[in-house]
């Protein structure tokens, strides 16, 4: 059986390779953070262990896979670990035949790109984004947004995504993935963003942000925000859901960035790009991107602040 390689063992990836290995294959995990890597392998159960080992270079593990997954932050990153990398491109190690799945939020142009650079070497690139945070990368229910048209690599991939997604959706040729994820969190920070600024004016006018949460999540205003970000993440001031506001930014940043090149007219995208931009560079790349929700409380002079307690 192939070896699978996974490269970006961080919020997303740990437990995504985890449960690969948890499938049956056996996995080489490498990350930059060596020690993150090696941390990883030591932390999972004895027999999901026995199967998986840090590589100590990109060489290595390019040597002993053959299907190799990306979880990198940016596509820019994904493109460097497989041409420019200082450890020693991936590409120039990898067989011909090889397949990459780039499952990290890529920007679908630079994905083409790639996709041209790494065919010349005899490797298939497929881009697989996925959407589900932490906590479904955890339980292997991903959804899965699949980009390529050569049918023997999705085929090939398919068993290996199966093992992370619970949805596997194929949405057209390569970068198609890509550009559906960006999309897919573009119109989720546009919710975000109209929701803090609905429960904004709510509280000043003296609703309670908490009640108002119960109410959109039965009326038409429902969204995933009211049924999950602002309950566990901003009215409990936890800010804490395993995806950085850097990261959130930069995925609205590229549907953005996609509608110029396209030339579409996209107001609401375009003012959504720049308050993401604008939090990420007041607040850090590092916060969560829940906590955007304190510019736009400073902003306004208010804080959400649930009023009943224990109901
Ligand atoms: P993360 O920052 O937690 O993990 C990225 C990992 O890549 C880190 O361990 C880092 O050390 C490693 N890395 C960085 N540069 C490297 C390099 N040159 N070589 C090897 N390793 C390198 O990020 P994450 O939250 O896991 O997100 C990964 C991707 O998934 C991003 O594109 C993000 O937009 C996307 N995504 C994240 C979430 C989420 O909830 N966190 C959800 C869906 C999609």
């Amino acid at each position: 059986m192939n070896v699978i390689g996974f490269i970006g063992i961080g919020n997303m990836g740990a437990p995504m390779a985890a449960n690969i290995a948890r499938a049956g294959f056996a996995v080489r995990v490498f990350d930059a953070d060596r020690a993150r890597a090696a941390a990883f392998v030591a932390g999972l159960d004895p027999l999901v262990a026995a199967q998986t080992r840090a590589a100590s270079s990109l060489a290595e593990l390019a040597a002993a896979c053959q299907v190799v997954i990306t979880m990198l932050p940016t596509g820019d990153i994904v493109r460097d670990v497989l041409l420019t990398d200082e450890d020693g491109a991936l590409a120039a190690g990898l067989a011909p035949g090889s397949l990459v799945i780039d499952m990290s939020s890529s920007d679908p142009t630079g994905t083409r790109a790639l996709g041209a650079r790494l065919r010349e070497r005899g490797i298939t690139l497929l881009d697989a984004p996925v959407s589900g945070l932490v906590p479904r990368a955890r339980t292997g229910t991903l959804t899965i947004m699949l980009g390529g048209d050569d049918e023997a690599a999705l085929a090939r991939a398919e068993p290996v995504l199966r093992a992370m997604g619970e949805r596997v959706f194929r949405v057209g040729p390569l970068g198609c993935g890509h550009a559906m994820k960006a999309l897919n969190n573009v119109v989720a920070a546009t919710a975000f963003t109209v929701t803090a600024e609905a429960l904004i004016v709510g509280q000043r006018f003296g609703l309670d942000p908490a009640v108002m949460n119960e109410v959109l999540k039965v009326s038409s205003g429902r969204t995933f925000h009211a049924d999950t970000s602002f309950p566990d993440q901003v009215l409990t001031r936890r800010f804490a859901s395993g995806f950085t506001l850097g990261l959130l930014a930069k995925d609205v940043g590229i549907a953005g960035g996609l509608a110029d090149d396209i030339g579409a007219q996209t107001p609401v995208m375009q003012l959504v790009r720049r308050l993401w931009a604008e939090g990420r560079d007041e607040l850090g790349p590092g916060e969560d991107n829940s906590a955007i929700v304190r510019r736009w409380e400073r902003i306004n002079g208010v804080t959400l602040q649930p009023q009943r307690k224990g109901d």
